[in-house]
């Protein structure tokens, strides 16, 4: 396993890290989750992702139980939450980034994961009805009070992580430290573009999410949509609408190729490809089946193969290359 540093922080995150989303407490059982956590960890993985909304707490619950049962040394591993989108309740300050929210959130979280600190703590969306300076602070009084030890953001713009930036320098607090963004094959622009400034001036490390595309990349939905796979569950049709277009199919079949040609397979080029990007910390692997992240933690042994002959036929099936802003 490789480890990077995550950002301009002293923490380092291995290059590969197991989610949850979906999977703890909905799609898969949790001897499954189980396996797949020991898998991970018997590999070098160090970082476990989660939030408050994944299957309502029962996600949190789920890797929780294992830690405990796992029995490793709390330093060797990081575990994370997210706030924002609560979990489940609706009512006034039930999400959200307030205070009063933050908070009350995260000692849900500590309580359902049997921790007592979170390493990395996540503001799951920018909200626009709370000031930054009350959620920099709350942030801040966390730390302080050791229930976290990181905070970042997910999805923000580069706009706003300065914006949190400049509060927390202004008032002499503790800012964001990353960012966990969508990276993948078809998805490119925030992480190769708009925060190319930050990695440089605030020393932004990135989480990226969905490297496989939810499972696009992987292939397994050229011919047909295998029973019980993500595309298929219930309630996540918005899914299969967002990534499994017309275009993105032929994508597909043509990087599928490719892999082929180079002696691989598409999941472990997909991941290789997102992890060559020296700004990604580190590439959060989801998985519903141990053999599927036994095949994709190996994708580090990929990124040799991504020579500059290979990523121009890369760039050539996906004609999206993101122009970088010219000064
Ligand atoms: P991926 O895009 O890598 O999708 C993972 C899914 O792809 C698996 O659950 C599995 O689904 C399928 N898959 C994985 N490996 C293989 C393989 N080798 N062969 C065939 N199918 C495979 O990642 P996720 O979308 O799961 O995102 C990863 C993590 O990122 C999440 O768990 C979560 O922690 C985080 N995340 C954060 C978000 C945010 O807003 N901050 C948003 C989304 C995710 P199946 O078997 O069901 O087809």
């Amino acid at each position: 396993m490789e480890y990077r540093r995550l950002g301009k922080s002293g923490l380092q995150v291995s290059v590969l890290s197991l989610g949850s989303w979906i999977t703890f407490g909905k799609q898969i059982e949790d001897r499954t989750a189980e396996r797949l956590m020991a898998i991970a960890y018997e590999q070098g993985v160090n970082f476990f992702d989660n939030a408050e909304i994944y299957a309502r707490g029962q996600s949190e619950i789920v890797m929780g139980q294992i830690l405990k049962k796992m029995k490793w040394e709390r330093s060797s591993w990081l575990v994370s939450s997210k706030v924002f989108w609560g979990d489940g309740g609706k009512r006034p300050n039930q999400t959200g980034l307030s205070r009063k929210h933050i908070f009350e959130a995260c000692h849900a979280s500590l309580r359902r994961l049997q921790v007592e600190y979170i390493d990395l703590y996540f503001c799951h969306r920018p909200d626009k009805n709370t000031p930054i300076e009350e959620t920099v602070w709350v942030m801040n009084h966390l730390i302080a009070q050791g229930k976290i030890l990181y905070w970042g953001t997910s999805e923000w713009s580069a706009q706003e992580i300065m914006e949190a930036h400049m509060v927390a320098r202004e008032n002499r607090l503790i800012g964001p430290v990353m960012e966990q963004p969508q990276y993948n094959m078809f998805h490119r622009h925030k992480v190769e573009v708009e925060f190319s400034q930050i990695y440089k001036t605030v020393g932004l490390g990135t989480t990226i999410w969905s490297p496989l595309a939810s499972g696009v990349l992987t292939g397994k939905y050229l011919e047909q949509f295998p029973s019980g796979s993500r595309l298929t569950l219930e309630g996540f049709e918005w899914l299969k609408e967002r990534n499994l277009t017309p275009a993105h199919i032929e994508q597909v079949r043509a990087l599928d190729g490719l892999a082929k040609d180079i002696g691989t397979s598409l999941p472990m080029l997909a991941v290789a490809w997102c992890v060559q990007n020296p700004n990604v910390s580190t590439a959060i692997l989801g998985a519903s089946r141990p053999e599927q992240l036994e095949e994709t933690l190996g994708s580090l042994e990929v990124v040799q193969k991504l020579t500059a002959e290979v990523n121009e036929r890369i760039e050539g099936i996906l004609t999206n290359k993101p122009v970088p802003p010219q000064f």
